[in-house]
């Protein structure tokens, strides 16, 4: 097939053919990125959007049970749903903390749902940008809603939120009194938490943790791109499909109100060139690694630097210097 074919097959919303899409973003070879790239062009032009939908959440927490239960909901309701993964560990060691297989049976069932795993064996940098290419695929092929699914481990979150309209965070409730933890920059990046597992024995608990994290909230500074009650917390029962209906509509009322405020667009023009300096910043530090000689010149001085004979500053300022005036 090639790629004007696959394209249109793309954007008929064909899933078969958006899985190959995906596969061929997900590529290391060249002539499969440039086909990638073609296939990204061809497909701008459908201008379609996605709601754009980040969750971070601890292993354990419940994000496969709450996305079966969120993405049943929403195809019940006739909207098409994606998910995607971003999964730092196997990038690094080629396992799986997400561990796909046997995850979000009933939803991979629906002819309105696609779900897509994480892939193994690419670093940080290239599943930010296989994510965001299979981000763009999916709302290229009429998908409703993109849940962009990520531990809460090093920088994913951040790869995540910079993917995402929205960004929420799954927390258990805590045992005790105290919060869990949770760093700050995180609660910052959050548009909504939900404290899942709010049923049985765990429903008193998860109402207390969510009046913290409500008022943890409240401390944190009021976004000027936001309605005043926001970011807010709820809980919700994954597993007894308790909130998911607020928790929707807690969303949707968030996007109405940047979009009629500009800020959709503006975060989305934001996004985009964010994106775009910083695969610019990856071509150029690929390419100057690349380089024999400016390898060369980084092993010899970081041998240097080992060895006390210079500070790394000023041989790093030095090997800059050198490589500024070879252009
Ligand atoms: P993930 O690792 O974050 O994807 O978490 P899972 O969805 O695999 O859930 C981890 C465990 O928590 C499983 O045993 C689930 O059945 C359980 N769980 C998930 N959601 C809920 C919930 O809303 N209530 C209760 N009681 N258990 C839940």
């Amino acid at each position: 097939m090639n790629v004007s074919e696959l394209a249109q097959k793309v954007a008929a919303g064909d899933r078969r053919a958006l899985a190959r899409a995906i596969t061929l973003v997900e590529s290391a070879r060249a002539d499969h990125r440039a086909q990638a790239l073609e296939l990204a062009d061809a497909l701008r032009g459908t201008q379609r959007q996605a709601l754009r939908i980040g969750l971070s959440g601890t292993p354990g927490v419940g994000k496969s049970t709450f996305i079966e239960s969120f993405g049943l909901m929403l195809v019940a309701q006739g909207l098409r749903v994606a998910v995607l993964a971003v999964d730092p560990s196997s990038a690094r060691s080629g396992g799986s903390i997400l561990g796909d297989k046997t995850r979000m049976e009933r939803l991979s069932r629906e002819p309105l749902a696609f779900i897509r795993p994480s892939p193994s064996r690419t670093h940080l940098g290239g599943v930010a940008r296989r994510t965001r290419e299979a981000v763009a695929l999916c709302e290229a092929a009429g998908f409703d809603v993109v849940l962009i699914e990520t531990v809460g481990v090093g920088q994913s979150e951040t790869v995540v939120a910079e993917l995402s309209d929205l960004f929420i965070l799954l927390l258990a409730p805590a045992g005790g009194d105290e919060l869990q933890g949770v760093k700050r920059g995180i609660m910052e990046m959050a548009d909504i938490i939900l404290v899942n597992k709010a049923d049985g024995d765990l429903k008193a608990a998860a109402t207390r943790t969510r009046a913290d994290y409500s008022g943890a909230l409240r401390l944190l500074r009021r976004r000027p791109q936001d309605p005043p009650d926001f970011p807010k917390a709820l809980a919700v029962s994954a597993l007894e499909e308790d909130g998911l209906a607020k928790a929707w509509e807690e969303m949707q009322a968030l996007k109405e109100w940047r979009r009629e405020h500009g800020h959709w667009e503006r975060r989305r023009a934001d996004q985009a060139r964010h994106w775009f300096e910083d695969e610019v910043r990856q071509g150029l530090l690929a390419a100057l690694t690349a380089n024999p000689d400016i390898r060369a010149a980084m092993q010899s001085t970081g041998d240097a630097v080992a060895r006390g004979e210079a500070t790394p500053d000023s041989a790093a300022a030095k090997v800059l210097a050198q490589m500024a005036a070879r252009d």
